[in-house]
């Protein structure tokens, strides 16, 4: 039954390309790094999953953009570069002397195993990522599925919030029981794991708040166990 509700759930967010593409993310082929809120590469990706923490994405692209112009959107460039300099250049996201810093010493580690690629096919990637400063599960999931395409879950508020109210079913806040319950669940495809991350980011946001959910305008309102569906 939690399969078919699956199942019904993930055609419907097939469906939501323009509802995504408002709340910033793009649908696009699965390699892609535009799914990212349309980073023009993995090293973007990478860059920005650090400066989002804790800080509204609109502030994330107007920085972006200052790396851009000053070319200094690449890994290789961001770990030649000194902390309070790239704090300098970052101003606007939160904490950002301490982003920079921790920035500067992921882009260091990166080169220093050989690049992007190079962690692509590290068969530890997920753990090298975490034993770095300030990249958590949901982070390093990030980077995993968005900057490497390698199809790992992450699991934000957003997620729990979502499939909890839809399948009916409460994991509690343990990062690792949600990841191993839904990667079960869902097909293991690039396409559809960055499919669901950002539809429950952008449902969450949008529909599915904390307290008072605005059901009524969900797009998944119809199968939803929360609002009242019971199949
Ligand atoms: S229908 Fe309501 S409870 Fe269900 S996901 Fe949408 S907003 Fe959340």
């Amino acid at each position: 039954m939690v399969d078919e509700l699956v199942r019904k759930m993930l055609d419907i967010l097939r469906g939501l390309d323009n509802e995504l593409r408002s709340a910033g993310w793009f649908v696009d082929e699965p390699e892609s790094s535009r799914w990212w809120g349309g980073a023009e590469s993995p090293d973007e990706v990478v860059i920005t999953a650090i400066l989002v923490q804790q800080t509204r994405w609109e502030v994330v692209v107007d920085v972006l953009g200052r790396l851009r112009s000053l070319g200094l959107n690449k890994i290789e460039r961001i770990a030649e570069m000194e902390p309070d300099r790239l704090a300098e250049v970052i101003r606007g996201v939160n904490y950002r002397f301490t982003k920079a810093r921790r920035l500067v010493n992921l882009a260091r580690s990166i080169v220093g195993i050989g690049g992007l690629e190079r962690l692509k096919s590290m068969s530890n990637a997920r753990e090298f990522l975490i034993s770095i400063e300030g990249v958590g599960e949901e982070t390093a999931d990030s980077i995993m599925l968005f900057a490497l395409n390698i199809p790992s879950l992450p699991i934000s508020q957003y997620t729990r919030r979502v499939f909890g109210r839809v399948l009916g079913i409460d994991l509690g806040n343990n990062y690792g029981s949600w990841k191993e319950y839904l990667e079960k669940l869902l097909p293991r495809d690039l396409y559809v794991y960055k499919l669901v991350h950002a539809s429950v980011v952008t449902i969450g946001k949008l529909y599915c708040l904390p307290k008072k959910p605005r059901c009524d305008k969900c797009p998944l309102r119809s199968i939803c166990r929360y609002a009242g569906n019971t199949s």
